[in-house]
């Protein structure tokens, strides 16, 4: 928490505070409440986060937004002003506070782990943070004038693109330095580590890339026509693991674990979102944060271009001006731009 704190301090100019709750304010004794305080706004959101598993509780890593950011207008504001929470603005606009709960599944629980050791976690947990630090960050920053397009609320198929792109500062040796330490000794972590994990993940990330494309295409073929028209979702699957086929063995006949994936009704259609959103969020990695991942013009920037303003905004047009393409945003390049995408997210080792 400290490190993202220090990251989004070196990017947008806002950090964490940790606050006291009062009785009742949260579900769960585990629950953390962070303000999120802005060098020029103040006290601009509110982040309770839930991190460690526990019977009864969700498994799945998530982001909620319990109230969205959205302006403020003087007729708005009751005449006793009766606890209504706002954030102010360099601007002078007054916004509505947003508030989040950040939930995840860490195992390492301080009230399991004992009480001198602190909650450990794998590089995979802290890849998963800061995914959903990224959803976040979309809903702190958002500044739209209605709640129904702020932060995340925007285009489905764009609201995981400030997600997958915390995790590359998540992988990023300079974002690492900002708080990778040995818990014990205080050392800082191996470079040499970091680089071996990274690359064990690249031959991970290619099966996952193929699984991934796979279930896009069966999303979209269950989704293609009147559902009684799909005798089978099984053997529409099968049909794509043998057109396919990049991974041995292929479908496994008496199998149907598709059944079980609940984003196929939960997208209905859009499951394609994370492939087309990691492609843009690996290009605007490349072109405005990989030479220097702290920097304040890159941060401001896409939060100018991309975060504050949620789905109030073409999102080919945010992209566009922050990637310096403009010509993504226009009517001519409707048929092409998702072809486009498509080529971003080759990477030049799969051969
Ligand atoms: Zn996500």
């Amino acid at each position: 928490m400290q490190g993202l704190s220090r990251l989004f301090s070196h990017l947008y100019g806002v950090r964490f505070a940790p606050a006291a709750t009062a009785p009742g304010e949260v579900w769960h004794d585990d629950v953390r409440r962070l303000d999120v305080l802005s060098d020029t706004d103040g006290h601009i959101a509110v982040v309770y986060c839930d991190l460690f598993q526990r019977a009864g509780k969700n498994p799945n890593p998530a982001h909620f937004t319990v109230r969205c950011s959205r302006e403020i207008l003087p007729a708005d504001i009751p005449h006793d002003n009766d606890g209504m929470a706002t954030a102010p603005s360099a601007s002078g606009a007054l916004y509505q506070l947003p508030t989040i709960a950040l939930i995840c599944d860490f195992s390492s629980s301080p009230s399991t782990t004992g009480t001198n050791t602190p909650p450990l976690l794998a590089f995979h947990e802290v890849t998963t943070l800061f995914h959903e630090m990224g959803h976040a960050i979309h809903s702190i920053l958002g500044r739209t004038a209605y709640h129904e397009v702020a932060g995340t609320r925007c285009a489905t198929d764009f609201a995981e693109l400030p997600s997958i792109l915390m995790e590359h500062f998540a992988h990023s040796p300079a974002v690492l330095a900002l708080f990778a330490r040995h818990h014990a000794t205080d050392a800082p972590l191996p470079q040499e580590l970091l680089r071996r994990r990274m690359l064990a993940s690249t031959h991970l990330e290619h099966s996952e890339t193929y699984q991934q494309a796979l279930l896009a295409l069966l999303d979209q073929e269950l989704h293609a026509g009147p559902p009684m028209e799909i005798a089978s979702s099984t053997r529409v699957y099968a049909q794509l693991e043998a057109e396919h086929a990049l991974l041995a063995p292929g479908y496994v006949p008496g199998t149907a674990w598709q059944g079980f994936f609940t984003h196929l009704f939960g997208y209905g259609g859009l499951y394609y979102s994370y492939l087309l959103d990691k492609a843009i969020a690996d290009r605007v990695w490349t072109a405005v944060f990989a030479n220097d991942p702290l920097s304040r013009d890159a941060g401001e920037r896409y939060r100018e271009e991309v975060l504050r303003w949620g789905g109030a905004r073409d999102p080919w047009r945010c992209v566009g001006s922050l990637l310096a393409r403009e010509d993504l945003a226009e009517e001519a390049a409707v048929a092409g731009r998702m072809e486009e995408v498509g080529r971003w997210g080759i990477k030049e080792q799969i051969k």
